[in-house]
């Protein structure tokens, strides 16, 4: 058969079985030799360039790639802010980022077949500091290939400073062993000063302890606990197996997160009488939306645990899988439904590294271990995944108590950064939001907001809402 009504009837085949058209394709052109195959599979073009911050050092970036059916992935510039980035033939808007606080630069481009492209120098500009206000945010829980994550660890470090995410650590399931070359990233440079000295990354020992009866991160240490392999046919006993986890983190000098406690089956915690034995509790887990039942119900649940007068101080993690995390927009049913569309901006979005960052509180600035355990334990920090909300009673931030002195008024000094816009701010109060601050899409919003009615043994926490499924809660600031 000549070549030209093969290719015929293999265009005729995968017309009829469109979804399965590529895996036939390629099997079919690879039965009749490699070298077809070779001249059918698209070439890409190359797209070079570097990205700058303000001060004119290059840094690393991520770059989210859009093409002309809407699908996106987030690609990465190497160390140093160069990228190279091979594309099929097609149209593309490429997005630079930097994470939260810096400007994101779009580049349209069309890419042709053999054609290499050197992009102009793209410039990334801090529009926020979160440092002047002493947070520096990371993320607490990541994977990497070492247990079921996508990417290798050299990605995983590459993907918290493309996200300028000042520590990480990395809580692969029930395994150590990325750990080694997960440490190395403190030779890599996050940030710059404002006087131009680097600022280094700080990775962290970490694991997941990953059970049938629930998943506990071990945050600061590199101990890999047997226990975790609970097996009620051997004689264990569920309870007193994860109370033995928990007291292990704890010996190992770790902080103890119960993470997404409200996940359905083994992912979800039921133990809730030993609570008083972990540390933290994972309030926010970036695999669901904020809206996400998931993440509403263990809300509910920490608003109620204040209210009995028990903190336990509140943390997030993005819990990322992928650093690329693919969109594809085909998911959306015909007639979506209002979830359906928050559902979708939350995915386009992107669950990124960061997506939540925890912002942790260290006044010093010194990004040790040591202060950011303590910044954990405490409540000293809020969680985001784009609005930043910063607020002190007469000095007292999240996680601090404000002493009333027989009063019931306090004024409460607020400031958000948001840099899609704020669409609204709560306040909190023993659960109950007395108050809705309608921000009208601003960036930058300050405020002096004088909160009334206030007891001893009170609490509030602010949350915030922005467009793409942007979210903020904080820690409580106390009364007594
Ligand atoms: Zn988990």
């Amino acid at each position: 058969m000549s070549q030209r009504i093969f290719w015929i009837i293999i265009t005729v085949l995968g017309l009829a079985f469109a979804g399965t058209t590529t895996a036939l394709v390629v099997t079919l052109a690879s039965d009749s030799g490699d070298e077809t195959a070779i001249e059918t599979a698209p070439r890409p073009g190359r797209v070079r360039g570097r990205v700058y911050d303000d001060y004119g050092n290059m840094v690393t970036a991520g770059i989210i790639v859009e093409d002309e059916n809407g699908n996106q992935e987030r690609l990465q510039t190497n160390y140093l802010g160069g990228y190279t980035l091979r594309l099929p033939p097609g149209e593309y808007r490429l997005h630079f980022t930097r994470g939260m606080q810096y400007s994101i630069v779009t580049e349209d481009i069309t890419v042709e077949s053999f054609k290499t492209y050197v992009l102009n120098d793209v410039r990334l500009v801090r529009l926020f500091d979160s440092r002047d206000y002493g947070y520096y945010p990371g993320d607490l829980h990541h994977h990497s290939t070492w247990s079921d994550g996508a990417d290798d660890v050299d990605s995983v470090l590459l993907s918290h400073l493309s996200n300028t995410l000042y520590f990480g650590f990395l809580t692969d399931h029930n395994t150590a062993s990325g750990l080694a070359e997960w440490m190395q990233g403190d030779r890599f440079a996050v940030d710059m000063t404002p006087t131009g000295d680097p600022v280094w990354f700080s990775p962290f020992l970490g694991n997941e302890v990953t059970t049938l009866y629930g998943h506990f991160n071990a945050l600061g240490t590199g101990i890999v606990i047997p226990e975790w392999d609970i097996d009620v046919s051997k004689g264990d006993i569920p309870i007193e197996e994860v109370s033995y986890i928990a007291d292990e983190i704890r010996r190992s000098g770790a902080v103890s997160v119960i993470n997404h406690p409200f996940s359905r089956d083994e992912l979800g915690f039921y133990f809730w009488e030993i609570l008083d034995e972990f540390d933290a509790i994972e309030i926010w887990n970036g695999v669901y939306s904020p809206h996400g039942r998931e993440n509403v119900q263990v809300r509910e649940y920490w608003y109620g645990l204040l209210n009995d007068g028990r903190f336990f101080p509140a943390v997030s993690g993005s819990d990322n899988h992928s650093v690329r995390s693919p969109y594809n927009p085909n998911w959306l049913p015909a007639n979506p439904t209002d979830d359906d569309l928050y559902h979708d901006d939350f995915l386009k979005m992107g669950r990124y590294t960061g997506m939540p960052s925890f912002y942790a509180r260290i006044p010093d600035g010194t990004i040790s271990l040591e202060n950011v355990q303590y910044a954990l334990m405490n409540g000293h920090g809020f969680m985001s995944n784009g609005i930043l909300l910063f607020a002190d009673v007469d000095g007292a931030e999240y996680g601090d108590t404000h002493s009333l002195n027989g009063n019931t008024t306090a004024n409460l000094n607020l400031t958000a950064f948001g840099r899609e816009g704020i669409d609204v701010i709560r306040i909190i109060h023993n659960g109950v939001v007395v108050e809705e601050i309608d921000v009208n899409a601003e960036r930058h919003y300050e405020n002096i907001i004088v909160i009334d009615s206030l007891e001893p043994g009170d609490w509030i926490v602010l949350e915030s809402e922005g467009p793409m499924a942007r979210y903020a809660i904080t820690n409580p600031i106390f009364f007594d």
